[in-house]
C-alpha cells in the first residue's frame, strides 16, 4: 500500500467513516457480502464500479432485493424512492481526497440524497484511481473525468461529451446539478468505504 492510500484510509477513519482496503475487486466483493445480510433490501445508485463488479446480480442471486434500475421491474421513480428507504445503500464516489472527504456530483440527486439521508448503512466501493490530493482536485476530477464519461454513456448533448472537459453548461442537458462534499458520515449513519487497489469506474 502506498503513502497516498495509507493517508486516505487514516483520514477516512479520523472522519468516522469505516474504511477497508483490498488489493482486488474479488476481495472487496467478499467484504460486501459479509457486510450485507442476506435478507437486506439494497438500494444501489448508478455506478459503473458497482455494475462492472457485477454486484447487483451477485446480490440478487443470493436472495437480496436489489433496488437499482435494470435489476427490478419497478418504474424508475419508484426504484429511486424505495432505494432511499432500503436497509443498505451502495454506490461508488466521483472522488475521495487524501484528507478523507468524498465528492459526488449528481443530476437527479437520488444517489447523493440516499447517502446523506437514506438507508442507515452506506457502502461505497471505490478504486484508488479516484483518490485526489485536494478537494479542488476532487471536484475537478468529478467534472473533467467522471461527468464527461457519464454524459457519453447517457447520450447527453453536453459540451463535455465532445471535449472531455467541463464547460459549466446549464440545463436542460447538464448532469451536474448537485455537488456534494461528504466531510463526515451523516449523524447516525454507518458509512463503509471499501478502497480497492485497482482502476474501477470513472
Ligand atoms: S457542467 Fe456540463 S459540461 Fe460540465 S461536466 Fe457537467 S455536464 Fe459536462
Amino acid at each position: 500500500m502506498n503513502d497516498k492510500i495509507n493517508k486516505t484510509l487514516n483520514n477516512l477513519k479520523k472522519r468516522t467513516f469505516s474504511p477497508y482496503y483490498y488489493e482486488t475487486a474479488e476481495e472487496a466483493i467478499e467484504k460486501v457480502f459479509e457486510l450485507i445480510p442476506k435478507d437486506a433490501k439494497v438500494g444501489i445508485g448508478g455506478s459503473m464500479t458497482i455494475t462492472n463488479m457485477d454486484i447487483p446480480n451477485l446480490l440478487k442471486n443470493r436472495g437480496n432485493q436489489v433496488l437499482m434500475a435494470g435489476y427490478t421491474d419497478l418504474p424508475k421513480e419508484q426504484i429511486y424512492r424505495q432505494a432511499a428507504f432500503a436497509d443498505v445503500y451502495m454506490t461508488s464516489a466521483n472522488a475521495i481526497t487524501c484528507d478523507g472527504e468524498i465528492v459526488n456530483i449528481d443530476g437527479r440527486g437520488n444517489r447523493v440524497a440516499a447517502t446523506i439521508y437514506g438507508p442507515p448503512v452506506v457502502i461505497a466501493v471505490v478504486g484508488v484511481n479516484k483518490i485526489t490530493d485536494s478537494l479542488e482536485d476532487a471536484i475537478k476530477r468529478a467534472r473533467n473525468v467522471a461527468s464527461p464519461q457519464n454524459c457519453v454513456r447517457l447520450n447527453k448533448k453536453t459540451p463535455c461529451a465532445i471535449t472531455g472537459k467541463c464547460s459549466y453548461c446549464y440545463p436542460p442537458e447538464t448532469i451536474c446539478r448537485n455537488t456534494v462534499i461528504t466531510h463526515f458520515p451523516s449523524s447516525g449513519k454507518q458509512y463503509y468505504v471499501i478502497l480497492v487497489n485497482q482502476e474501477l469506474g470513472y
